[in-house]
């Protein structure tokens, strides 16, 4: 099939895809599911009937890197949050670029170019989101360690549910993706593309300057704003449920196959999707969808290609 007739699709993946619950995260634990999960992407990209970008999520990643910056602080300058985002996307991205490039080899595709961009994402300093830092990241401390960090780094501090004191950061809305342009080009010369992962590294525009910020830009919005600024047809969040459920975790749970935007507004303000983790899912499918998007799919990476299909999983439509 010709390249011009691919399907762009932005397919977001979710934590699950890099490391499982209960794994502690050695770089071989996530190299092992990283293959797994490239298989699956390696099999759209091989069908020749999509042409890809990949974003990921960073949280544990980024966790640990603060905590390494934590315990090291004394021998080591630590690095703020905008930088250990770009250091999780560095990683992240190398473990899953060269396993996409080995699953390409192994099926006699090497010559599939990969490529791996650092992403910047702009957000706006007077998103109302610096206001009410909402967003826990990093490691968990005591009382004690929360009340000092308060003190000497002026750092927002949060009880989290019984389990210590965490740090919250602001999540502003995403604005544009910085890189779009080099993203675009690398598209054109059919390369696999994965960016913005973790959301992206949150930058602020003052005057003629980038700046980044201590934030976190929720993925699966930062997903979307990218398939938006590289013309993308369809948006594809793969996470750890087969579909979006009506009454999820209840006993009367039902998956929703197909959601208009109006439908998919209704099931939001009835309270049907949690905070933080599916309800960025559906507004983020809502918004690709309203601004041109043909579909956005939310379902399971086993599930992939019978979601594209609407056999499974939840499609979003205007
Ligand atoms: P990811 O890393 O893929 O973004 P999240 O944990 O943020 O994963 O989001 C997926 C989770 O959303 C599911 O594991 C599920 O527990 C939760 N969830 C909340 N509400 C719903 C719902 N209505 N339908 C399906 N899953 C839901
Ligand atoms: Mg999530």
């Amino acid at each position: 099939m010709a390249s011009g007739e691919k399907t762009l699709t932005v397919v977001a993946l979710g934590g699950n895809a890099i490391l499982k619950p209960g794994q502690e995260g050695t770089a071989r634990q996530q190299i092992e599911n990283v293959n797994e999960t490239m298989r699956q992407i390696g099999k759209m990209v091989l069908s020749d009937t999509y042409k890809i970008v990949v974003s990921h999520g960073n949280g544990p990643q980024v966790g640990n890197l603060m905590l390494q910056n934590e315990i090291a602080k004394e021998e080591v300058p630590s690095h703020p949050l905008d930088v250990c985002g770009a250091e999780s996307q560095g990683f992240i991205g190398y473990m899953l670029s060269q396993s996409l490039d080995n699953v390409f080899n192994q099926n006699g595709r090497g010559d599939i170019p990969v490529a791996t961009v650092l992403t910047q994402t702009l957000i706006d300093e007077d998103d109302p989101a610096f206001e009410d830092p909402s967003k826990p990241v990093g490691p968990f401390y005591t009382e004690e360690a929360a009340e000092r960090l308060r003190e000497e780094k002026d750092y927002d501090m949060i009880e989290d549910a019984g389990r210590g004191y965490r740090r919250v950061v602001p999540s502003p809305e995403p604005l544009a993706i910085v890189e779009k342009e080099p993203i675009r080009q690398l598209l054109a010369a059919h390369t696999v593309v994965i960016a913005a992962g973790g959301g992206g590294i949150p930058v602020v525009r003052e005057g003629d300057k980038l700046l980044g910020r201590e934030a976190v830009i929720d993925k699966d919005l930062a997903s979307e704003q990218l398939a938006e600024d590289v013309g993308a047809k369809v948006l594809l969040i793969l996470t750890d449920v087969e579909s979006v459920y009506l009454n999820y975790n209840e006993p009367d749970q039902k998956p929703i196959d197909r959601m208009t935007v109006d439908e998919a507004n209704d099931y939001i303000e009835q309270g049907h999707f949690a905070r933080g983790s599916m309800k960025p899912k559906v507004e983020a499918g809502i918004k690709f969808v309203e601004s041109g998007g043909k579909k956005a799919v939310i379902t399971s990476l086993d599930k992939v290609f019978e979601a594209l299909d609407g056999e499974t999983g939840t499609t979003i439509t205007k």
